[in-house]
């Protein structure tokens, strides 16, 4: 049973998306905590376990290289069994019914695209992490053969054969943003008339620039976290609870 309060606002949120022609989901790394999953920010989260490594003391040093791959095969391990959650099919079941056209996230675990978004209109503005790229010729390269590499070599990160350095394929503190994901993002959001900001704690730009945006074109913006964002004052509706728990209703059929 769900609290009265909770109710209202979950009747609420339905209400803007009945009543809206174009909502645009805008996610971070909130929607994927019920899928094991830890954010950035919350307690016990990354953040409390290690500093993220900045792009340029990645290009510097072969052992901060090292560091990153060594990392990311130690989460692909503890996260490997994540799924699509609630939210990540709620959001699906509005795109397949036509009323959200593309998805913008900041996050970069791929489950958007594993709920059955397709992954055209999945715009990723952090990059994604379940694939690798080569910095120097932006040649495509997979974890698995980036692992048998990295261990056979005694846990030195491998090169591509141009030279570049092999990275995830997203965007460091300190990387360029992805230009066609930006302005993607932009006409999206220039386009709707409710945008969802979802699970971030709105404070990584230029991302959190895009519910600001949406707001001062005339856009709806409903705020879901369960703790307050800077944003929650221009919000038209702001939830602080568990994000499955409000977009569990909105799952509709096989999302
Ligand atoms: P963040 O960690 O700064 O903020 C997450 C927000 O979600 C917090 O405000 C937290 O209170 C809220 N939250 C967490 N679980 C929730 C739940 N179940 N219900 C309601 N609210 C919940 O994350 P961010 O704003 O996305 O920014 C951090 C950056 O970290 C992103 O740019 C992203 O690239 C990266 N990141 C991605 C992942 C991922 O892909 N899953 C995970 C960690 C970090």
């Amino acid at each position: 049973m769900l609290a009265p309060n909770l109710k209202t606002a979950i009747d609420r949120l339905a209400h803007l998306i009945e009543n809206s022609n174009a909502v645009l989901p805008f996610t971070g790394a909130g929607i994927s905590t019920e899928c094991g999953i830890p954010d950035f920010r919350s307690p016990g989260g990354i953040w409390a376990r290690m500093q993220p490594i900045p792009f340029d003391a990645f290009m510097a040093s072969q052992e901060m290289r090292n560091e990153a791959w060594r990392r990311r095969f130690a989460m692909a391990d503890e996260f490997k069994g994540a799924r699509p959650g609630r939210g990540h099919l709620a959001l699906a079941s509005l795109y397949q019914a036509g009323k959200a056209p593309a998805v913008i996230t900041q996050n970069i675990d791929n489950l958007h695209q594993e709920s059955g978004i397709a992954p055209g209109d999945v715009v990723e503005l952090h990059g994604n992490t379940t694939y690798a790229v080569c910095l120097g010729c932006s040649a495509r390269y997979e974890l698995p053969w980036v692992r048998q590499k990295f261990e056979t070599g005694g846990g030195r990160a491998p090169d591509c054969d141009c030279g570049g350095h092999i990275k995830t394929a997203t965007v460091s503190f300190g990387q360029a943003m992805p230009e066609d994901a930006m302005a993607r993002a932009e006409t999206l959001t220039l386009g709707c008339d409710l945008l969802l900001a979802i699970g971030s704690s709105l404070v990584v730009w230029p991302a959190a620039g895009f519910p600001m945006l949406a707001k001062r074109n005339g856009a709806r913006l409903a705020i879901i976290n369960r703790e307050a964002t800077e944003f929650d004052d221009m919000a038209d509706l702001v939830i602080h609870d568990d994000i499955g728990t409000v977009l569990a209703p909105f799952v509709t059929g096989r999302a």
